[in-house]
């Protein structure tokens, strides 16, 4: 088979010819029919700090995806061959205290598909029974089915915070960002404000909601660009989705008093906040989240994506066959893109 790998401690990324893996008793083979490009495809590829430290090649990338169910290990209960699944990047433990207490999205021995174990950028992957999600064929094809893993995040960053008529500002228009506005959007917001330095994902911003929308690198003073934008007042809820410390610095400013801020994007230095004049005096709330509550945010995501509560497919830039990566890779670097996804199995585009 063919996969997208990682085979050296080195930047770049080649397509590789494998075996087909076999799937322990525990495991099932799914034949992958869709699997989408993510900012950590991104870091591994560029071979960055965080990924040269985390990552050990040879490793196939690839954690949000789809497919079919084409072999099962033989202790394997609740997944058949032929069903039509996704997956859970998170393999969790099961064992530890997060694991037990219901919160295994904060499991520390957790492994990801496509970073710790072999993923889905091929045209086989091996995955735990346990990580297997059924979808619905006739409700949500493989191009939108694979989009579900990333989709969580945004589900779960915004689950925290009771959205109807409320102002809401979204910073950082990527995928998960544009995610959160079209969230927003279907729960109600009252003002919609969102903010990025690039003009395409503005735009995409506006198709999926967004009252309105600034270039931060047009103008002087981004907050009062919001309070001037939400009838002369802060926002209610911040949703920093951008990890850049300028935008993590603004949010702090663009929030009214006694409001929320809920951070999510990872910057790559420490921030500095004025404690006592950025949260004490304004009486905030602040909430940090990661990952995505298991399994809790499959089911909100699968109600939102398969009712058409969401609709994702103006995020979705391109389909390519697996032999086209690179030019998914290079599209997704220029920004000129959202979500690319990669058909391994000859369907779609
Ligand atoms: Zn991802
Ligand atoms: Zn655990």
């Amino acid at each position: 088979m063919r996969a997208i790998r990682k085979r050296e401690a080195e930047p770049g990324l080649v397509l590789d010819e494998l075996p087909v893996p076999t799937p322990e008793p525990d495991e099932v083979l799914i034949q992958v029919e869709a699997a989408s490009i993510c900012g950590t495809d991104l870091h591994i590829s560029r071979w960055d700090q965080w990924s040269s430290e985390r990552v050990h090649p040879p490793l196939t990338l690839g954690h949000e995806l789809c497919g079919t169910v084409v072999a099962i290990g033989n202790s394997v209960r609740g997944v058949a061959e032929g069903d039509y699944v996704s997956a859970e990047s998170h393999v969790t433990c099961g064992t530890c205290f997060h694991c037990r207490t219901g919160k295994a999205h904060m499991c520390e021995r957790t492994q990801i598909l496509g970073v710790d174990r072999n993923g889905g950028f091929a045209d086989y992957v091996v995955v735990p029974a346990s990580v297997v999600w059924q979808n619905d064929r006739a409700k949500l094809p493989p191009e939108l089915a694979c989009l579900q893993e990333p989709f969580g995040n945004a589900v779960f960053a915004t689950a925290t915070q009771d959205l109807a008529g409320r102002a809401v500002a979204v910073l950082g228009c990527g995928p998960v960002g544009l995610f959160a506005i079209a969230i927003a959007r279907a729960f109600g917001a009252g003002r919609l404000l969102a903010s990025d330095h690039v003009p395409y994902r503005l735009e995409l911003a506006r198709t999926l909601g967004a009252d309105d929308v600034v270039n931060v690198d047009e103008v002087e003073d981004v907050p009062t660009w919001f309070v001037e934008h939400n009838e002369g007042v802060g926002m209610g809820i911040v949703f920093e989705m951008s990890g850049a410390l300028r935008a993590i610095e603004d949010a702090f400013g663009i929030v009214r008093h006694g409001g929320h801020v809920v951070l999510f994007g990872i910057p790559a230095r420490p921030a500095t906040i004025d404690i006592a004049e950025s949260l004490i005096f304004k009486n905030l709330t602040v909430s940090a989240v990661n990952g995505r509550e298991i399994w809790e945010t499959w089911y909100t995501t699968r109600w939102l994506l398969e009712h058409g509560v969401v609709d994702l497919r103006p995020l979705i830039t391109a389909e390519l066959p697996l032999e086209r990566f690179e030019e998914g890779f290079e599209r997704l670097e220029s920004g000129e893109a959202c979500k690319i996804v990669l058909r391994p199995n000859g369907v779609g585009a």
